[in-house]
């Protein structure tokens, strides 16, 4: 009996102690890692300014007199401020005139090449004394600058561009105003270069106000009054800027039907997209050949494409014809009243209504030009929906097979 009591208090005393010793080797390892947590604490001045110069955007690098790089920051060897310790070298002739007169001054410099997405092809900053009271050291803070070159060489492309191609017809205008001077008393002369002029101030005109809406749109972060539009209506609106011109040049206009579906956008920028598409598909066919349009609803987008049977445009040619004044034939383009505008029109009026535009061509075959739009969703107050089936569109490539099949 007194043995059976011995052992049970003996396992429970054992017991106890190994319950005060587990708590205590857990308050000690609390205490460790509270200790630990403590000594990584930002506590002291130093600490703050050390970690707020590691984590600036801004590239940092101080320089003694020596060139020796005493202290810099990640954004500096990212930015090749500085590589393996030593400034680079247009920074610190920079630096080597503040440290002799003491006055900051700007730096701007290239970076060595490097791998990217979007290489830094310039940085800019400014270099000072470090402080007035020690002239040993300078202090150089520099920024990525490359969006503003690239904007700059962007502007002074388009300056040279506009330039360039207004010198034409106003070269041509005043030919024309001389030559109609002279010819006077000649009615039919009068009549014939009339004509010419008035043909080259239409273009001229017709050029200023294609680079306004240009300007306009490259300038937009995004479209001011979006509205709720019918695609069925945009259709007929081109359609209906277009038709004469068709007419004129024995084209025969078609389009499929109505697909009742909506999209956000400024109604009169998508009918200018879609009538410059319907234009160039005019006055790069041959007559009496079928130039068509067609619109479906795949998805949650909608599709409106323009094809023809028309000259089509070489695999080298066709991302560059997105490009302002970019034409594969000067003189066609002239001819056929052309500004080299039409298509960088239609590529920012699609970026500015989250859309795209793409093209397939095939020389002498002919051209899709395909245009793809958000559709616009109804909402909660019952705005007019989209019909979302796809409707059966005369395809582009049985036009073209059909095409092909009548080359023989
Ligand atoms: P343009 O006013 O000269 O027509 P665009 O910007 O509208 O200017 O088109 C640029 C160039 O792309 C045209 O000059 C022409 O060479 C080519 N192009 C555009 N659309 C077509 C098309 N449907 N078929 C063949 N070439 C085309």
């Amino acid at each position: 009996m007194w043995m059976l009591i011995g052992l049970t208090v003996g396992i429970l005393l054992g017991m106890a102690v190994m319950w005060v010793y587990r708590r205590r080797m857990r308050a000690k390892r609390n205490q460790r890692a509270r200790q630990e947590l403590e000594g990584n604490r930002v506590s002291t001045v130093t600490q703050v300014l050390h970690f707020a110069i590691q984590s600036a955007p801004e590239a940092i690098a101080v320089v003694d007199h020596r060139q020796r790089v005493v202290l810099s920051n990640p954004r500096a060897h990212e930015l090749g401020l500085v590589h393996e310790r030593i400034l680079n070298p247009n920074a610190w002739t920079v630096a080597e005139r503040v440290l002799g007169d003491h006055e900051p001054r700007e730096v701007r410099f290239l970076p060595p090449p490097r791998r990217g997405n979007r290489p830094v092809i310039s940085v800019a900053g400014q270099v000072q004394l470090l402080t007035l009271m020690d002239d040993r050291y300078a202090v150089v803070y520099a920024t990525d600058d490359s969006e503003h070159v690239r904007m700059e060489f962007a502007r002074r492309d388009f300056v040279a561009n506009v330039s360039h191609e207004l010198k034409t017809p106003v070269g041509a205008i005043s030919l024309l105003v001389e030559t109609l001077m002279e010819a006077r008393d000649d009615p039919d002369s009068v009549e014939y270069f009339g004509k010419r002029l008035m043909n080259e101030t239409r273009r001229m005109s017709q050029m200023i106000s294609e680079l306004i809406s240009l300007s306009k749109l490259q300038g937009a972060e995004s479209l001011p009054d979006p509205e709720v539009l019918d695609v069925d209506d945009i259709v007929e609106c081109a359609f209906d800027r277009c038709r004469l011109a068709a007419e004129a040049a024995g084209i025969d206009l078609v389009r499929d039907s109505e697909v009742g579906a909506n999209v956000m956008g400024d109604k009169n920028l998508l009918v200018t997209c879609l009538a410059n598409l319907i234009t160039n598909a005019i006055n790069y066919s041959p007559e009496a050949t079928p130039v068509s349009v067609s619109r479906a609803v795949r998805d949650d987008t909608v599709i409106i494409r323009v094809t023809d049977r028309g000259i089509g445009i070489a695999p080298e040619d066709q991302k560059r014809v997105f490009e302002r004044f970019f034409r594969v034939d000067k003189a066609r383009s002239r001819n056929t009243g052309g500004t080299g505008l039409g298509l960088a029109i239609v590529k920012h009026v699609m970026a500015n209504h989250g859309g795209t535009v793409s093209l397939w061509s095939r020389p002498g075959t002919g051209s899709t030009f395909t245009l793809e739009l958000p559709l616009c969703v109804p909402d909660a107050t019952g705005m007019p929906g989209p019909r979302m089936e796809s409707p059966v569109i005369p395809d582009a490539k049985k036009l073209r097979e059909e095409a092909r099949e009548a080359e023989g």
